[in-house]
């Protein structure tokens, strides 16, 4: 009795320091491991996802839209709701109780938050490239497979000799290759429809494999993002790379297509995505509470029910997107974009004001402060860091 007693005041001590058993255990690692030589970094890319479904999750106009939505009442029984908050929260469920209050988000331009890309084209080469490198170079005007001569940030990143060469990329999209020149960067870089290979493979994933060659894609250059992720999850795990990206593809796809359902749909996926790439994070002790998480997209898309499938802007109809030429000014609006973070160097302030229009060719410079190293160093041409973010 007597012990039964001193335990009970025991846990009333704690419950009245606001610790409870459950947190005392986890209280310890929550410190930030405050040496920047061991940080780590996690950037996720979501292809063409729109500011507008970030912000407000589904847009009224297109979920009843009868030649974008198939079946228009599980699509709205799933994503509608009265208020703009429901709606975001419904289709972005981690984003919205965790990520940005625990983080930060920019991009709500209804709120004057602003980012766009900085490129004249509007689409996901000049994007990606942009996202990777910090610089603009206008002759990156097409999405063909070519070779890029500039130096990404996670190949420079790769050299240095604490990052082991073990940075990877995991793609959707067959182009990745191209974008971070695997041939000059040496970079493990698996993207389209590679299997895993080039490190120790799980059973899981000798399996994953197999499945892959066996599921058919509805693209024939871009595969589900499932794959992608699973990919990455099992690399991540495996090989412990201090600098991973993960790029996924679908929401950009299924918009191409015109199926405003599918789009929704795998926006959420994203959502989840992300979500289980966090908790396995903070389930890996050298990870947790000691990665930081980035996540853009390469480009916005139109904002009407003509317009939203695409993106172009109007310089980019003479060259590569003159199959849009019925849209004389291009797709306005398409070089409007987001940005979010989370992390330990991440102030937590949720959605971010801005004074000025922020610019897609600073994530390079951002990623590589949160990891210690110097913008100037990688290339001194790179566009300043967005400081908005940054503690
Ligand atoms: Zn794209």
């Amino acid at each position: 009795m007597k012990t039964r007693y001193l335990l009970i005041l025991f846990i009333l001590t704690l419950s009245a320091t606001g610790t409870t058993f459950a947190e005392f255990d986890k209280k310890k690692p929550a410190q930030p491991n405050g040496n920047k030589a061991d940080r780590k970094l996690v950037v996720v890319t979501i292809d063409g996802l729109r500011w507008q479904e970030v912000f407000a999750g589904a847009d009224q106009l297109l979920i009843n839209h009868k030649d974008y939505v198939t079946n228009q009442e599980h699509l709205t029984q799933t994503f509608w709701a009265q208020t703009e908050r429901e709606r975001k929260e419904k289709l972005l469920p981690f984003f919205w109780h965790t990520l940005i209050p625990q983080g930060a988000i920019i991009g709500n331009r209804n709120n004057g938050s602003t980012i766009s890309v900085a490129n004249p084209w509007y689409f996901s080469y000049p994007g990606y490239s942009e996202i990777f490198t910090g610089i603009v170079d206008e002759d990156i005007n097409s999405n063909k497979k070519v070779n890029n001569p500039h130096v990404t940030f996670v190949e420079w990143l790769n050299n240095k000799p604490s990052y082991e060469q073990k940075n990877a990329v995991f793609g959707s999209w067959d182009v990745f290759p191209y974008i971070f020149n695997t041939k000059r960067s040496k970079l493990h870089v698996n993207a389209g429809f590679s299997s895993a290979q080039d490190y120790p493979l799980s059973p899981k994933v000798k399996w994953l494999n197999e499945l892959q060659q066996e599921i058919p894609s509805p693209w024939h250059n871009v595969r589900f993002d499932a794959f992608t992720y699973r990919y990455a999850k099992d690399y991540l795990t495996t090989v412990k790379p201090k600098l991973l990206v993960i790029a996924l593809g679908e929401t950009d796809d299924f918009a191409h297509d015109g199926k405003y359902d599918q789009y929704l749909y795998a926006a959420n996926r994203s959502d989840k995505i992300i979500e289980d790439l966090w908790l396995t994070l903070q389930a890996m002790p050298d990870y947790k509470d000691n990665t930081n998480l980035l996540i853009i997209t390469d480009h916005g898309r139109g904002s009407t029910p003509a317009n939203w499938q695409h993106h172009a802007s109007q310089r980019s109809l003479k060259g590569y997107m003159k199959g849009l030429k019925h849209f004389p000014d291009g797709i306005v609006g398409s070089e409007h974009i987001w940005f979010a973070a989370l992390g330990p160097d991440i102030k937590a302030q949720g959605e971010v004001k801005t004074s000025r229009e922020l610019t897609q060719q600073q994530f390079a410079a951002t990623a590589l402060k949160l990891l210690g190293e110097s913008p100037t160093l990688f290339n001194p041409k790179a566009a300043k860091e967005i400081k908005e973010v940054l503690k």
